[in-house]
């Protein structure tokens, strides 16, 4: 990889300043296409999350037996919308603007299993590594009821196989609860950010938890090699793995069907916007592609990274994408939000998708705080930090006159438009976390 040489990089893309200055930026991608231009660049279609949706559909059974509490949604995975009409005031006080339509929060935050939106890719990668292990051994039928899975016969099969991944913490979550339910081996490689009660939940689940004093990067890295030196080891890669993307893409018709329940109309104008936390990109960019198939150029999706770990940002604003990272720009990637401290993005996620997403923005980690404090204040909903990244969305779009005139979204339409900020954690936080995490808001 080369040197990446600042001064060069600022004079051609002065907004690179801003960011190493850590100041809260916002940019609205001038390059956008319609779903119809963009979509041959995923490399993926609406064929392949049809596919991920029958087989979490197959596994559905097997979930309500492994996982008592996925009962009520009988085995499937999923979360609630909330109205947030205090929230939205607040948000229009604090930042000085008219947020024109209704300001919703997505739940993945209180989603069963592991409590974040990691239960969405990292749960259906391990299914569809297992399922595909017990087909290969003639054990297994795609026709078959997989509640046969819940079995010690099946246990001991798992359990000749390991799965090893990296993670800052909640994707360690998903995958370790996930594999060792099966009965797998599974190994947790964990960045020096993670959570202490993360580590240790796991470790009750019978999961192996490798610390390293290092960053994601670092942890990713040394989780690969050790799967290289086993051929019964699968490594799930985060940085590129289209089988992630591909379960959290499910999102995309599930909400449709959510929002016509509620009678929650997206289209020509009623435009929908969602804000997406980033960390690697495969969460915010798997559920931004679900979305784009199921709404089209109606949706509007903006992803919102920490000042201190912008990656996804400078990757897709300077067309490097994995080949910088914060580091090389000076950034610490240190930050508080679980899951977005990742300094390099992944390049799949952001050349797949620097089409279809409207915008990128930046915020502090107190302003994270601030509003943690202020939605449990507003609307008694706890989440953790990272969660909050999308809440300062809808001001920033509002605010932005030269996109939404770009992009011809009159005040018409927007008196009618839903944002839809996605709480992507915080569910499962300790009390005595969350207590530390309001101690910290400063409201
Ligand atoms: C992982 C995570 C994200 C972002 O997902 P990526 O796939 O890393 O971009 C956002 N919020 C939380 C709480 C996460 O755990």
């Amino acid at each position: 990889m080369k040197n990446i040489d600042i001064q060069t990089l600022i004079s051609e893309y002065p907004l690179v300043k801003r960011l190493i200055n850590l100041d809260d930026v916002t940019w609205f991608n001038p390059a956008i296409t319609t779903l119809e231009e963009g979509l041959p660049y995923v490399g993926l279609n609406a064929g392949n999350v049809k596919d991920a949706e029958d087989r979490l559909n197959r596994f559905a059974p097997y979930l309500c037996q492994a996982f008592p509490e996925t009962q009520v949604t009988n085995g499937i995975i999923e979360s609630e919308v909330v109205s947030l009409p205090n929230m939205q005031k607040t948000l229009e006080q604090r930042y000085g603007v008219n947020i024109a339509g209704k300001v919703l929060l997505k739940k993945d935050s209180h989603l069963p299993i592991s409590g974040s939106i990691k239960a969405r890719g990292g749960i259906y990668e391990v299914l569809t590594h297992a399922e595909k292990l017990a087909i290969q051994a003639g054990l297994l039928t795609e026709q078959e009821d997989y509640s046969k899975l819940f079995s010690d016969a099946f246990r001991t099969f798992f359990s000749q196989y390991s799965i090893a991944v990296g993670s800052t913490g909640n994707l360690g979550m998903s995958i370790g609860i996930m594999s060792a339910k099966l009965g797998f081996s599974v190994s947790v490689h964990m960045s020096a950010d993670a959570r202490e009660w993360k580590k240790q939940k796991l470790r009750s689940h019978g999961v192996n938890v490798v610390e390293y004093e290092q960053d994601y990067g670092v942890a990713v890295e040394q989780g690969r090699k050790e799967a290289e030196s086993d051929p019964n080891c699968f490594f799930i890669d985060d940085e590129n793995s289209q089988t992630l993307f591909l379960g959290y893409s499910v999102a995309g018709q599930r909400l449709k069907k959510q929002f016509s329940e509620m009678k929650i109309t997206v289209d020509d104008t009623h435009p929908l916007f969602v804000y997406l936390p980033c960390g690697v990109g495969g969460g915010p960019g798997g559920v931004a592609f679900g979305l784009k198939l199921a709404f089209g150029d109606n949706v509007h999706c903006i992803f919102a990274e920490p000042t201190h770990s912008p990656c996804m940002l400078l990757g897709v604003h300077t067309g490097l994408h994995d080949h910088v990272s914060v580091q090389d720009i000076g950034i610490d990637n240190i930050t508080a939000a679980d899951g977005l401290a990742v300094g390099r993005a992944s390049g799949f996620v952001g050349r797949a998708m620097e089409r279809l997403l409207d915008g990128y923005y930046t915020l502090s980690d107190q302003e994270m705080y601030d509003l943690l404090g202020l939605l449990n204040r507003d609307e008694g909903i706890k989440l953790e930090p990272s969660a909050l990244a999308g809440m300062v969305g809808p001001s920033r779009i509002s605010a932005n006159t030269e996109y939404l005139q770009r992009m011809n979204l009159t005040p018409e339409k927007m008196e009618q438009a839903t944002h839809l900020v996605w709480a992507t954690g915080g569910g499962m936080v300790p009390q005595e976390e969350m207590a530390k995490y309001l101690a910290t808001a400063k409201i």
